[in-house]
């Protein structure tokens, strides 16, 4: 018999494509996966659009709204493929949300949201490249990090 390491295609869950190239595990780390949920991982793929892709497989998860606009933040190409029975229900692409509430982390120790530990709110002044700004500090944020 011919062994083989082949990648069964999921039931149901979601396929995370169009991952800019390397982000894939930075997708996978915002998320809230569990082991319950088998999770594959495809880096480098060949994509005729953007040369390399990465896709994520992940078995009996939903993404939340809050999931989605991570994922975007993360990489603003990624396309949301919802799986049902083992065909796809649903598709679309992420999406920045013009405004961004908890999720991030101001960079600024002395803003009020690290001060006094209140969720923070950030405007997206820019989308690509990047460029969010802190509602309550007014500082653009130097990096960002996103929370789980
Ligand atoms: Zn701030």
């Amino acid at each position: 018999m011919e062994r083989s390491l082949k990648v069964r295609p999921i039931e149901n869950g979601t396929v995370i494509d169009h991952i800019a190239r390397g982000k894939a595990l930075n997708v996978y780390k915002v998320l809230n996966i569990g082991e319950e949920n088998t999770v594959t991982i495809a880096m480098y793929v060949p994509s005729k659009k953007y040369g390399k892709k990465d896709i994520l497989k992940i078995e009996g998860i939903e993404l939340s709204e809050e999931d989605v606009n991570k994922i975007g933040l993360i990489s603003p190409n990624a396309t949301i493929n919802i799986i049902k029975n083992g065909s796809v229900v649903k598709k679309f692409k992420v999406k920045i949300p013009d405004v961004i509430t908890g999720i991030l982390k101001c960079t600024n120790p002395n803003c009020i949201t690290n001060v006094e530990r209140v969720p923070g709110k950030f405007k997206v002044e820019k989308k690509d490249p990047l460029k969010i700004r802190c509602i309550y500090c007014e500082k653009f944020l130097n990096t960002i990090e996103i929370a789980r």
